[in-house]
């Protein structure tokens, strides 16, 4: 029986509550997130999981939440 990848591998984006700076490109506010990636060890098997901050604007919004 082959394993599927367990729901909770999907990417997560939680907003913050932090917003001042505005994008030269598209004009919009840009606000902080921190992004949670988590992915699988291939070694043990088991789930860890990545913080990021990045920055999201109109640019890259549909990137980061799909
Ligand atoms: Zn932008």
């Amino acid at each position: 029986m082959a394993k599927k990848e367990r729901s909770f591998a999907a990417k997560v984006a939680k907003s913050t509550a932090v917003k001042g700076e505005i994008c030269p490109i598209c004009g919009g506010a840009i606000q902080p997130v921190v992004y949670i990636k988590s992915e699988r060890s291939p070694l043990t098997g088991n789930w860890r999981f990545k913080k990021n901050m990045v920055k999201v604007c109109k640019c890259n919004h549909k990137e980061i939440y799909g």
